[in-house]
């Protein structure tokens, strides 16, 4: 759907972007990736935490009126330094926050996954639509030029019809005191919605097909550390009988996704690294990684998105259709690998 009556920043060279929430993501990927991008800058930051205010302030230069607490950030709106807020919080305060940016009158970029249920993605696309801003769900892996290389390959098909596709992310987590909110349900934690939605969102982009129905299974080796899902193991069927059979870990390091066709296959290993992102084929190509920033590249992609009135290349509604189809898999794990249907 076209997007129209955007309030487009009158003429910006860069956009202002404000950062919700100075965790792990913020602190080392994005304002870093913000400092090498041409079309964005880092101009605000939200945190509930004040005793790190004054190292964002030395070392990015934010000035203290662009500077916001959770109570007060809806007060952005009378702020024109900031056109875009980052929603980069635990994945159940996702939509609280997305909207009331959104309300603001700026436009919303929400991280991964874009919220716990289809219903709050739903609340979220609504509240954007209704104060005409736009919405982005912080995909970086379709900006990457490796993966959208693959991406384009579901279309050219040079090796083939496709027949089956494996997809699997994880990482050991779970250290510390065991008190993080990516461990427990409360805050929207789990492997599924953190890593998950990497071969679940791969296997979409990688066969530009939706699926037809899933089956999953949840096992959890650490229960003294987790009450979300640790490993979810997850198979999906897609039209023309392409299956894809996907994992998801906070157990163990997983990354790769394969695509097999009727003439040969093609490989990416890792697939969802922030670097390295890398490929080789059945007939001997390899894709070499691609050398810059992705998150300066998706955040520059997004900005001119918003400065050209254009669709963004990752809208609401690609994070909303993973969640509809995590809400499945969640549903026949609890029902002992049931199929659904989508
Ligand atoms: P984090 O725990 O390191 O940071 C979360 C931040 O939210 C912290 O600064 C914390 O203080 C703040 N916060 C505010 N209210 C909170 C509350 N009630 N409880 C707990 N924390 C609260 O997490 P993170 O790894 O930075 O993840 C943040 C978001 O970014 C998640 O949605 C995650 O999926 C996403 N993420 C995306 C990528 C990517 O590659 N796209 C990578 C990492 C994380």
């Amino acid at each position: 759907m076209p997007i129209t009556n955007f309030l487009i920043p009158n003429q910006k060279k860069k956009l202002g972007i404000a950062l919700v929430g100075l965790g792990y993501y913020s602190k080392d990927l994005l304002a870093p990736a913000l400092q090498l991008t041409k079309n964005c800058e880092l101009k605000g930051i939200v945190t509930g935490s004040p005793g790190k205010i004054p190292v964002w302030k030395s070392k990015y230069g934010l000035e203290d009126k662009n500077i916001y607490n959770y109570e007060n950030m809806h007060k952005i709106a009378n702020n024109d330094d900031i056109d875009v807020v980052y929603i980069v919080l635990p994945n159940a305060l996702h939509m609280k926050y997305s909207v009331i940016a959104a309300e603001a009158g700026k436009h919303v970029w929400c991280e991964k996954p874009m919220a716990p249920t289809v219903k709050e993605c739903q609340t979220i696309i609504n509240a954007c639509r209704k104060n005409k801003v736009q919405l982005t769900v912080g995909y970086r892996m379709q900006h990457e030029p490796v993966t959208q290389k693959i991406i384009s390959w579901a279309a050219s098909k040079p090796f083939g019809e496709l027949k089956d596709l494996s997809a699997e992310a994880g990482f050991r987590n779970g250290g510390g005191d065991g008190t993080h909110w990516k461990l427990h349900k409360e805050l929207g934690g789990g492997a599924m919605y953190d890593m998950g939605v990497y071969p679940l969102n791969a296997v979409r982009y990688a066969t530009q097909m939706e699926p037809l129905a899933v089956t999953a299974r949840t096992e959890i080796s650490r229960p003294e550390i987790f009450t979300a899902d640790e490993t979810t193991f997850f198979n999906l069927e897609f039209p023309g009988g392409v299956h894809a059979k996907c994992k998801t870990s906070f157990a163990e390091n997983l990354n790769e996704l394969t695509v097999n066709c009727d003439k040969g296959w093609y490989s990416l290993s890792p697939f969802q690294s922030y670097t390295g992102v890398k490929g080789k084929t059945s007939n001997g190509q390899i894709l070499q990684p691609f050398q810059g920033n992705q998150q300066a590249v998706q955040m520059d992609e997004d900005a001119k998105a918003i400065m050209n009135n254009k669709n963004p290349l990752v809208p609401g509604e690609e994070g909303l259709s993973d969640i509809r189809i995590v809400e499945a898999i969640f549903k026949s794990a609890s029902s002992d690998g049931q199929r659904i249907e989508l």
